[in-house]
């Protein structure tokens, strides 16, 4: 079982993703509320190295040397990727043991007035950054930063990436009824996503329990309403899930494994893990089954489903 690899899982938006993590729970720029990793324990914008990375490129080595190549190297954690120091050793890792390999980050984006941090991303294929506000109210509320993080600085970050940037940058909006859902706040958002200009604008919403309880999450139609009025060329709504199944070859043979591997990341219902790890609903729940009766996953119920997670890890939903 690796340490710091995670699948590769069928990603809604990357296909076949192999994840490295580069932080460990839960440290984070951010504490946001709908975060589906739990509680930030380490609010910090101090770099550092979260994560030994000397491991990360032995467990990379074993993989390249051992299994097909996934369609894309996505850089995460349990928090934010880019407070890892030696995060352009690892680009670099893959720039040369996986030419052909695509590589994505995944970033609230809150780093990227660091000059160096964007020196570092600039060698990725996709960047995922997030903004969920253009007001400091909004944004102080919603995804509950770091005192030592402007939002200011945030959004004159992702337009300095942008204009230095040549690979793709997708921007994902999380739209959460009563948090960033005004009209003026989605005119604010407007504004901003006009300024930085992503390549593609996905709008998104709550999949699963947050970090706070009693979140609702906005439907398909507020979303599609929403990037109607914005009346921008490059919105999509993201689906929940994807419609196709992925390659055979990217799927994992160990299900208890890799069901522990998933829930230590996020909360999931048994048909989320079916569709995730490419195993029969019956093996999954079969799998759950022991693995609850053992005491190393725990179940409540919420409006979408029967949720499984880690114990300990996090709060449980609806507490
Ligand atoms: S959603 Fe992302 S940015 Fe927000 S707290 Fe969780 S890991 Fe950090």
């Amino acid at each position: 079982m690796y340490q710091h690899l995670f699948g590769p899982v069928p990603s809604r938006r990357l296909g076949m993703s192999l994840g490295v993590d580069l932080v460990p729970h839960k440290v984070c720029t951010f504490n946001c509320v709908y975060c589906e990793c739990g509680q930030t324990t380490r609010l910090t914008v101090a770099r550092d190295e979260y994560v030994a990375v000397d491991e990360v490129l032995e467990e990379l080595a074993h993989y390249l040397a051992h299994h097909p190549r996934p369609d894309f190297f996505t850089l995460s954690g349990a928090g934010e990727p880019t407070l890892n120091s030696r995060l352009g050793e690892v680009l670099a890792f893959l720039r040369r043991r996986a030419p052909e390999g695509r590589i994505a980050v995944i970033t609230n984006g809150s780093l990227l007035d660091d000059p160096q941090v964007r020196a570092e991303l600039a060698e990725v294929d996709v960047a995922m950054p997030s903004l969920d506000a253009a007001s400091e109210a909004a944004f102080r509320r919603m995804d509950r930063p770091s005192p030592r993080v402007r939002l200011a600085s945030l959004l004159a970050g992702l337009e300095a990436f942008r204009a230095e940037f040549r690979g793709e940058m997708w921007l994902e909006v999380v739209i959460l009824p009563g948090y960033n859902d005004s009209a003026e706040d989605l005119r604010l958002l407007r504004e901003a996503l006009v300024r930085i200009r992503p390549d593609r604008i996905q709008l998104n919403t709550l999949d699963r329990p947050g970090t706070e309880a009693g979140l609702q999450p906005a439907s398909r139609e507020q979303l599609a309403r929403i990037a109607a009025d914005w009346g921008l060329d490059n919105v999509s709504v993201i689906a929940s899930a994807p419609a196709a199944a992925p390659a055979e070859e990217g799927y994992r043979a160990d299900t208890g494994v890799a069901i522990l591997e998933t829930l230590a990341r996020r909360p999931c219902t048994a048909e989320d893990l079916a569709h995730t790890l490419g195993r029969s609903a019956e093996d999954v729940v079969r799998q759950l089954a022991a693995l609850e009766a053992e005491g190393r996953v725990t179940s409540t119920t919420q409006a979408r489903g029967v949720f499984y997670r880690l114990p300990g890890n996090g709060p449980p939903p609806g507490s």
